[in-house]
């Protein structure tokens, strides 16, 4: 299958402090692809630079260094006016619907202005379609004289992702789509989305900071810490099997039904990685950003970047998988990949 969208080495910087200080790097070399109808999904903590690299495949961002490629043309550096035009084919919903619904012009009204200006729809074929874009996101057609702040956040999030789909998009950027909603009302809008993209085909670029979600949602999973890849891979494996400190913490922190498998949990967890960011020194300059928080951080993650690994069918970036980078307990963990491949 080839790539719909491909990041290759993405790197997003912002100037903080005047134009003498150093920037910021915010995306640090980020490369994953995202193939026709896909769901690919980017997990991490606030300030992983997740939702920065949703803004830069939207051109909301510019990019320091790297390639956009969507559909084989590379996109990264498209101006205001080329970027309209791929508005069509690239579209998003974000945490606040409010964002893309302007609250004083009726839900049918913002349904329809897509249609008309990107779609060039006649306005009845434009009225027709606005109707079946709110049938499809389980709304009634009557609703649309309504204005926005007549319904509840979740009815909200269903009409901006109607918006979002009226150009008949082949990527939807969902950053924090369901967040701000409560868990039946995520459900559903998760499970609706779902839905129309078994039907339109559209691929989906999941942004969320719960790894559970994107785990449910996502063929593949891309973990970020602190604008760099940790690891990536099948859902299934990296869920099921992390293997990156980081990848392992977010999901220990994930709540057990179980009070008493949480509780052994919580103190195993409190042995081994510091869950906070707030306490956490700054990462060395030179070595792995993680090492601050990580139970395994050696003097090699101090000194040294650890390189994108092949390992077990996903890509990790860390130490203690590669038998030569010096880290005292690379042999071990990597024999212990042996043994439970060969069992
Ligand atoms: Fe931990 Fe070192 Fe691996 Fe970074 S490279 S995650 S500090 S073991």
């Amino acid at each position: 299958m080839s790539a719909l969208l491909r990041v290759e080495g993405l790197v997003v910087e912002f100037r903080v402090g005047g134009w003498r200080s150093p920037p910021l790097r915010a995306v640090d070399d980020v490369s994953f692809e995202i193939g026709p109808g896909e769901t690919v999904g980017l997990v991490g903590e606030s300030g992983s630079g997740k939702s920065t690299i949703g803004r830069a495949v939207l051109g909301l961002q510019r990019a320091a260094a790297g390639r956009i490629i969507f559909d084989g043309d590379d996109i990264t550096d498209r101006t205001a006016s080329q970027r309209r035009e791929l508005a069509k084919a690239i579209s998003a919903v974000f945490q606040d619907p409010y964002s893309s619904l302007n609250p004083a012009i009726s839900v049918g009204r913002s349904i329809l202005e897509p249609l008309l200006v990107q779609r060039k729809l006649d306005d009845a074929a434009g009225q027709l379609k606005a109707g079946e874009l709110l049938e499809a996101v389980r709304l009634p057609k009557d609703v649309s004289k309504r204005l926005p702040h007549s319904f509840s956040g979740g009815q909200r999030q269903r009409i901006a992702i109607a918006r979002s789909l009226s150009t008949e998009p082949r990527l939807l950027v969902c950053d924090e789509a369901v967040s701000a909603l409560d868990v039946i009302t995520r459900a559903q809008v998760l499970n609706l989305l779902e839905d129309l993209q078994s039907r339109t085909n559209v691929a989906l670029l999941f942004i969320a900071h719960d790894i559970p979600i994107v785990g449910h949602h996502a063929r593949r999973i891309v973990v970020l810490y602190r604008g760099r890849i940790m690891e990536q891979g099948l859902t299934e494996d990296v869920i099921n099997r992390p293997l990156h400190p980081y990848t392992r913490a977010l999901l220990a922190a994930v709540p057990l039904l179980d009070p008493e498998q949480q509780s052994a949990r919580r103190e195993s967890r409190a042995a081994s990685v510091s869950v906070s960011t707030a306490n956490a020194a700054p990462p060395p300059a030179e070595g792995c950003v993680f090492a601050p928080r990580c139970p395994y951080a050696a003097d090699v993650c101090q000194t040294k970047r650890p390189l994108d690994l092949s390992v077990s069918g996903r890509t990790v970036q860390c130490h203690l998988f590669d038998p030569d980078s010096g880290h005292p307990q690379a042999d071990a963990e990597l024999s212990a990949l042996d043994r439970a491949a060969s069992s």
